[in-house]
């Protein structure tokens, strides 16, 4: 809601109003440099806005630490911790959040085999292919069972063949979690084939909201 963020005297994002459905696939899509990850950091509360507001339901979490609004990242680079295991990578946040041993060992193993991970618990991330990886972070991602689910450009750093298995897996998952994801693309074929809605941006600037179909096949 009137949301916009400046670095300096770069306005990486004009004020822009947008509002996502509970349980929605949202892709934003655009080009390098136009805003994307900011809005995304935004609403993670990785960055303070310069105006406006970020509601999550209907409570107000424009000020809200991170860990309090109830959603996960994923992020390209996926952040794994590197002298961790997959199982306490994955398990990361619960620990974090004070969960008992015996509960968190059960979610772990829940979340790797939804993911096919349950062969690796054990290895270190550097042990472990880009997809591999990319699963791990999503694990992570969604062991709490966030209500929101944010990616910024989680396939960018995967070769071609693999991109387009991912691409089936997040389809796959979200089905499976129900939970609202808000994905961060440049890929067009990637917005096209995920999004329930997708957001086009451009030089900070929101330009088009709508379904696939409507904005991309338009004669
Ligand atoms: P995208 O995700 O679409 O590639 P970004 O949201 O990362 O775009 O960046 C939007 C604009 O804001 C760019 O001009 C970028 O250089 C600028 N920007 C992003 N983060 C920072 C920062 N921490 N400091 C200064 N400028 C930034
Ligand atoms: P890019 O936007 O180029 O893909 P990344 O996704 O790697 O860059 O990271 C974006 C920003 O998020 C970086 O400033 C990084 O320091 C920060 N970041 C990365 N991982 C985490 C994390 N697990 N928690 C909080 N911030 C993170």
């Amino acid at each position: 809601m009137g949301l916009s963020k400046s670095f300096g005297g770069t306005v990486a994002l004009t004020p822009a109003d947008l509002t996502v459905d509970a349980g929605e696939f949202l892709v934003i899509v655009g080009p390098s440099g136009c805003g994307k990850s900011t809005l995304l950091r935004l609403v993670a509360g990785l960055e303070e806005p310069s105006a406006g507001r970020i509601l999550i339901g209907e409570r107000d979490m424009t000020h809200a630490a991170p860990a309090d609004r109830g959603l996960a990242m994923v992020f390209q680079s996926y952040a794994l911790y590197p002298h961790l295991t997959v199982a306490e990578n994955i398990g990361f946040p619960l620990r974090v959040a004070r969960r008992g041993k015996a509960e968190i060992a059960a979610r772990v193993r829940e979340v790797a085999d939804l993911l096919e991970l349950g062969d690796l618990l054990g290895r270190r991330p550097a042990a472990l292919s880009g997809g591999q990886r990319q699963r791990v972070s999503i694990a992570r991602a969604i062991v709490r069972e966030p209500s929101v689910l944010l990616l910024d450009e989680p396939l960018s750093n995967l070769d071609a063949e693999l991109r387009v298995r991912m691409r089936h897996e997040f389809a796959r998952l979200h089905a499976r979690l129900g939970s609202t994801m808000i994905y961060v693309t440049h890929d067009q074929l990637e917005a096209m084939t995920l999004a329930n809605r997708i957001v086009v941006m451009n030089a900070g600037r929101i330009e088009q909201v709508g379904a696939p179909l409507e904005l991309y096949d338009a004669p």
